[in-house]
């Protein structure tokens, strides 16, 4: 039997405009940062949406909301879909929320086709993918894994001194509830995030969709750089020890560094202490954030970077690590298949996905093409038509594994 899983774009923009105003931001770009007021309304969607179709929502003890269709505790493990929904400072419109919706409207069409599974069928909404407001990407997913410490996570501070304790009392939860949730994860036989692509790899390949097949090496680093406090008018430059010079020398290294290593490297956060106009700082405080498709080759662009920081009498403190995660080969190559030969592509971007295969979960992503490969950035974009086209493919996925 042939069944039409179609989804229309009067569907797709329904559920998208309910996403799209929250936490948009005069340059038209996202701020929905964790556990804030923006989020918890994405959170209340969620359930809302959730609740329409019928699906069961829980909660785990890392705050992920976890949908199901089916008791995955009688029938399961089951299939697993969805992403998240907080974004990076000013980030775009389709970085999570793309997943999350297509992964509602997959559920949809397949109810429309007709289609009983004989596994259950999860959504997923995964809290504080992006690290933007606690400096840990994938909170949610680590501290369902066990990845992340409990004690560490809720001790870590915001820009504003809050701690994700006072974070989460402040959006209703208990953090002494806070946990790696093994149940939670066993429920999750296999999990497949639908992404927009945050580089022009389908672009080059004129298709829609890709099947992700590894995330890279990727880690954060952060560095301190002592000065001494002084006035910008009456110290001598001879008698100055002022650590932006420092800084941007390490800026321009780390660039220098990653050429050589064959990877990529940013330094796009910096914190000036006191940052007055009129004062030499007392502590510049700079992030570093390395990737590449061989860990070692990261591991030894880090340790030049650190031997440069130390040279000029500074520290680096390793805030995060995650090894190359290859996504489950076996799982695709049957999603390339059944997607009639749809590329396959490694990314540089993290994702919960990652975090789960590192968990030993069948972990699969698909990619939907992004006209200009911008992302994290309110320029982010995917086609109507190619959204669309992931729905449709994700839903064939998913019918797949289902069985
Ligand atoms: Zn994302």
């Amino acid at each position: 039997m042939t069944v039409s899983m179609t989804v229309s774009a009067a569907e797709f923009d329904r559920l998208w405009a309910q996403v799209e105003p929250v936490g948009r931001v005069a340059s038209g770009g996202y701020r929905r940062f964790a556990w804030t007021r923006e989020d918890l309304a994405l959170r209340e969607w969620f359930a809302a949406a959730c609740a329409e179709r019928g699906l069961d929502l829980t909660v785990d003890l890392a705050g992920n909301q976890w949908a199901w269709w089916g008791n995955p505790d009688d029938a399961g493990p089951g299939v697993a879909i969805g992403s998240h929904l907080d974004s990076v400072p000013d980030g775009g419109a389709f970085d999570g929320p793309l997943g999350v919706v297509s992964s509602l409207l997959v559920v949809d069409s397949l109810r429309r086709s007709g289609v009983r599974p004989t596994r259950p069928l999860g959504v997923v909404n995964f809290a504080d993918e992006e690290g933007a407001r606690f400096g840990v990407a994938c909170g949610g997913s680590r501290l369902l894994t066990g990845a992340l410490a409990v004690g560490r996570a809720l001790a870590l501070r915001d820009d504003q001194g809050t701690s994700l304790a006072e974070a989460l009392r402040g959006a209703g939860r208990e953090p002494e509830d806070l946990a790696a949730d093994r149940l939670a994860l066993g429920r999750v036989g296999c999990f497949v995030e639908l992404h927009v692509e945050q580089g022009r790899g389908l672009v080059d390949l004129g298709r829609p969709v890709a099947v992700g097949t590894a995330i890279w090496g990727h880690g954060r680093w952060r560095f301190e750089l002592p000065g001494e406090a002084n006035h910008a008018g009456t110290t001598r430059l001879a008698d100055r020890r002022d650590p932006t010079l420092a800084h941007a020398t390490l800026v321009l290294r780390a660039r220098e560094l990653a050429q050589r290593h064959g990877i990529v490297a940013t330094c796009a956060k910096v914190r000036v202490d006191p940052n007055g106009v009129n004062a030499i700082p007392s502590l510049v405080t700079g992030w570093l954030d390395a990737r590449g498709d061989d860990d070692t080759a990261v591991r030894a662009m880090v340790a030049e970077f650190t031997q440069a920081v130390a040279e000029v009498g500074g520290t680096v403190t390793e805030e995060s690590w995650t090894d190359r995660t290859p996504f489950d080969v076996g799982l695709a190559t049957r999603l390339s298949e059944a997607l009639d030969g749809a590329p396959c592509l490694p990314t540089g971007a993290g994702h919960d996905a990652g975090i789960l295969a590192n968990a030993g979960v069948p972990t699969a992503m698909l990619f939907v093409r992004n006209p200009t490969g911008v992302s994290h950035s309110p320029a982010e974009y995917a086609e109507p038509e190619d959204c669309l086209a992931g729905v449709r493919e994700l839903a064939r996925v998913v019918k797949g594994l289902l069985g």
